[in-house]
């Protein structure tokens, strides 16, 4: 079922985990603290995947074409023992690359259990090294000092590392050129997020958000940058070098310059719902197969079909009209993980 291919031709090949939907930050553009506040209503244990169904699932959609897996969430390094999760997926033939997502907090502390179990790199987020700007895009939960910590002892136990930091107009433009000088010394990635209409809590206005341009135009006050040759199709970042070979920059632009023409990605939330995009307003209930006597050739061929049913192409034909037609219930990003 290498070939499978959805209805705009796109194959199979990368899966993201998210393993909870809890998070111990509150970050303005994805879970305000005023939506999830002290009484909201997280999922209970037993509706959230086990490691044993993930493991399943990874093989069924292994057999499908992926090729890629990316852990995420909510914030993935509250899921207990999340290494042993990642050692089992490590161990599935046709695994070829595990990833992370974090809001880097508890990296320090499970940074080498990771790398031991077979993870291959992280993606850390952080958006500013001011600590009063990183607090108030945070929701006052995380310090920069903590995070960087992180990115320290993620580097040493030899994980690759990248940094991800969402820029919204107002909050964080001015941290654009610091960032990217500060990375650039420390030789990790830095990859500019375009802030985007994810889920329904945050508020996004199009004015929020700082375009690829924009942000090209700031970080070429360093040095120029030249386009670099995309590592593989589907590549969701499009990357950059400085003309002088310090190093390289990408930029994830969604909303300006977007990519669903190579869009193989398919996502699991943690109640086990299988999202097609990221902006999907419905998914396929999963977890109600692996809980009934169901094999894992016929959810396979189900799942199949779910893709080659595939038509979403969202940030491609976003408009006032499309976004109307999803207010309130596109599903929100600490579900399904970015
Ligand atoms: N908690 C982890 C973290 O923050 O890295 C993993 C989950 S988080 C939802 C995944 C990524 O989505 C993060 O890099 C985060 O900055 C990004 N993100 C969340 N909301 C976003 C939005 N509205 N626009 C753009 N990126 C967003
Ligand atoms: Fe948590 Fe990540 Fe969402 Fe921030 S972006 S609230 S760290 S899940
Ligand atoms: Fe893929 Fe949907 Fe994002 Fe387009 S909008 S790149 S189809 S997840």
């Amino acid at each position: 079922m290498n070939d499978l291919r959805d209805q705009l031709q796109r194959p199979l090949r990368d899966l993201r985990i998210s393993v909870t939907d809890r998070c111990n930050f509150r970050c303005q553009y994805c879970m305000p603290a005023e939506l999830f506040g002290a009484d909201y209503a997280f999922l209970p244990s037993d509706k959230i995947l086990s490691f044993e169904e993930i493991e399943r699932l990874v093989k069924v959609f292994v057999s499908l074409g992926v090729k890629k897996i990316r852990i995420t969430g909510g914030e993935p390094l509250l899921r207990r023992d999340l290494p042993v999760l990642v050692e089992r997926i490590h161990h599935i033939e046709g695994v070829e690359d595990i990833a992370l997502t974090t809001n880097g907090t508890l990296l320090k502390k499970y940074a080498q259990d990771l790398a031991k179990a077979g993870l291959s790199r992280v993606s850390v987020s952080l958006d500013s090294l001011d600590e009063q700007r990183f607090a108030v895009m945070n929701g006052h939960r995380g310090k920069v000092a903590t995070v960087l910590e992180g990115i320290e002892k993620a580097a040493e136990a030899g994980l690759l590392v990248k940094i991800n930091m969402v820029v919204q107009k107002g909050k964080n433009e001015q941290d654009i050129v610091e960032m990217a000088r500060f990375f650039q010394e420390k030789q990790h990635i830095l990859r500019y997020i375009e802030y985007m209409d994810v889920g329904n809590s945050n508020g996004w206005r199009l004015d929020d958000v700082v375009s690829k341009k924009e942000i090209l135009e700031q970080v070429q006050q360093i040095a120029p940058l030249v386009p670099a040759v995309p590592h593989y199709t589907g590549e969701v970042a499009t990357r950059y070098q400085y003309a002088d070979g310090q190093g390289e920059i990408g930029i994830i632009s969604s909303v300006t310059d977007s990519f669903c023409a190579t869009c193989s990605r398919a996502r699991i939330s943690a109640e086990g719902k299988l999202y097609t995009c990221l902006f999907a307003t419905e998914g396929t209930n999963l977890r109600d197969w692996l809980r009934a006597d169901i094999d894992d050739a016929t959810i396979a061929k189900r799942i199949a079909a779910v893709w080659q049913q595939r038509t979403d192409r969202y940030s491609d034909e976003r408009n006032e009209q499309t976004m109307a037609k999803r207010q309130q219930a596109k599903i929100e990003m600490s579900h399904i993980g970015g």
